[in-house]
């Protein structure tokens, strides 16, 4: 835990042990924060957001900028921590900390650019519409992107002005430490930036019920994200809320096939499966159904599970416990409904007996009935299903309370358009899974969440408006 500039020990706190998901292996003991470190924390960050408010653009930008450069200089260290404590293999915690820091870079650029305008009025009269920071922020990170959740709300908040308290997952803590420690050598006042970690309801519903919090982030799961609103309203707080997504696909027999699957099979491991924008429900146009199946589920047989900080693993572990769990609980229900299993379907794969590894998996056939076609599988699941119009392939791809990712393969520009406009989704892929980018709205609709992160619009979502009229 890191308050007030000073890091706090275990002395006098409950902590929570840290896994190493490939091999069950305990990392560390982490001390959890006590009702009255939480207190201190928030007159921390009242203190740091009056200090930080009036930072020039230039200060804001040179943190940000600086941090950018710090996490690539220490991305051996970093990228290393993030796959002991979540289990992704190297490239890609190497991967996610490049994103994070390319987005610090452009929230550098943007802090300079939080225009105002002034209004035309008669003269002798001055009508300003201002943006200010909302103030300080309480956000909550998953465990799923220990650097780069983190790294979104910190950059966020700091480019605009705000001060904030992160609460990092607990089963990944050092990750994000890392993060905050780059921005404090890059000189930004230990005010402004404070992190917690605790029982995560106990820490939410102490931070929450402050008047001094204005702005909560939260990316976890929806019933989280419902019950955190809930308490916000009670405080008329903003929120941002990312909670997860069930990606439909759909395939039609007009697509580039090998590309489509290529980048499917690559997106849909990623991470294990533990993505909020991973493709879940294959929809693919009957007469290349049982070929993109069979090949889609060959390809995943062939991934190299193991742990991440091996070269040769492709997938690495899933985060923690619960997880294998869920997922084959998950696959269990579905073959009682009737689906068939293609590929995986089971634990292992890995290369140490104590580690949470689940197999590539592909269901064939999967029963709208099933529960894994309702409910978000956040594991290495595919779950196929043949369609023959593009009406139905619509409906079902709008059929769930959910709407973060959707992406579409067809190599008809008419189609391409239309499932454009069809398709309730935050964020869609034609013909691509690049969905994301520093410049770029990361965020959902429906269930899956309001208010976005990245682009300009994730800085704007910590600004509020003011406009003053002076005769
Ligand atoms: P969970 O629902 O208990 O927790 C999800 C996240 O919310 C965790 O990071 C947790 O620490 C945090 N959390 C839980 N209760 C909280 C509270 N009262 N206040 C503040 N934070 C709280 O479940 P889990 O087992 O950690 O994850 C399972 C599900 O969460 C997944 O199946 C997936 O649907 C969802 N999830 C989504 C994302 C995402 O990127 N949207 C990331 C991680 C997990």
């Amino acid at each position: 835990m890191f308050i007030d500039g000073e890091r706090l020990g275990a002395a006098g706190r409950a902590t929570h042990r840290v896994i190493n998901p490939a091999t069950g292996a305990a990392l560390a003991e982490l001390p959890l924060a006590t009702a009255a470190d939480l207190d201190r924390a928030l007159d921390t960050a009242a203190r740091g957001f009056r200090r930080w408010r009036a930072a020039s653009a230039a200060e804001r930008s040179r943190v940000l900028a600086g941090a950018a450069h710090l996490m690539r200089e220490r991305i051996e260290r970093i990228a290393t921590i993030a796959t002991l404590e979540e289990g992704k293999t190297l490239p890609e915690a190497r991967g996610e900390l490049h994103m994070a820091a390319a987005l610090f870079d452009f929230y550098a650029g943007e802090a300079q650019r939080i225009y105002g305008r002034v209004l035309v009025r008669p003269a002798g009269m001055l009508s300003r519409v201002m943006k200010e920071p909302v103030g300080p922020v309480a956000a909550f990170c998953p465990w799923n992107f220990p650097i780069g959740n983190p790294a979104r709300k910190l950059g966020a908040a700091i480019g605009a002005g705000c001060s904030i308290i992160i609460k990092p997952p607990e089963e990944a803590p050092r990750s994000a430490l890392e993060v905050l420690d780059c921005l404090l050598d890059a000189g930004l006042p230990p005010d402004v930036a404070s992190c917690v970690f605790g029982v995560p309801d106990q820490v939410s519903r102490h931070l929450l019920a402050s008047p001094v919090i204005r702005k909560v982030s939260f990316t976890g799961s929806v019933a989280v994200g419902k019950h955190l609103m809930k308490l916000a309203a009670e405080g008329s707080k903003r929120t941002t809320m990312e909670l997860g997504g069930h990606g439909p696909v759909l395939i039609f027999e007009d697509a580039d096939l090998s590309k489509a699957l290529d980048l499917l099979v690559a997106h849909k491991f990623r991470n294990a499966g533990q993505v909020c924008i991973s493709p879940t429900r294959f929809y693919v146009q009957q007469g290349i159904y049982e070929r993109f199946a069979k090949e889609f589920a060959a390809r995943a047989a062939k991934l190299n599970v193991g742990d991440g900080l091996d070269a040769a693993s492709q997938m690495g572990p899933m985060a923690n416990l619960r997880r294998p769990d869920a997922i084959e609980a998950f696959v269990a229900d579905a073959l009682k409904a009737g689906a068939r299993i293609a590929a995986g379907g089971e634990r292992g794969g890995g290369t140490h007996r104590g580690g949470y590894f689940f197999r590539p998996t592909v269901l064939t056939d999967v029963p709208l009935e099933a529960r894994v076609m309702n409910e978000e599988p956040f594991g290495p699941v595919a779950l196929m299903r043949p369609f023959k119009t593009f009406e139905e392939a619509v409906e079902q791809a709008n059929r769930l309370p959910y709407g973060l990712a959707a992406y579409c393969f067809t190599e008809n520009g008419r189609r391409a358009l239309q499932l454009g406009d069809a398709i309730e989704s935050g964020m869609i892929g034609i013909n691509t899974t690049m969905i994301g980018g520093a410049d770029s709205p990361f965020g959902g609709v429906k269930d899956s969440g309001h208010g976005s992160e990245d682009g300009p619009e994730g800085l704007e979502a910590c600004l509020v408006l003011k406009s003053i009229h002076q005769a």
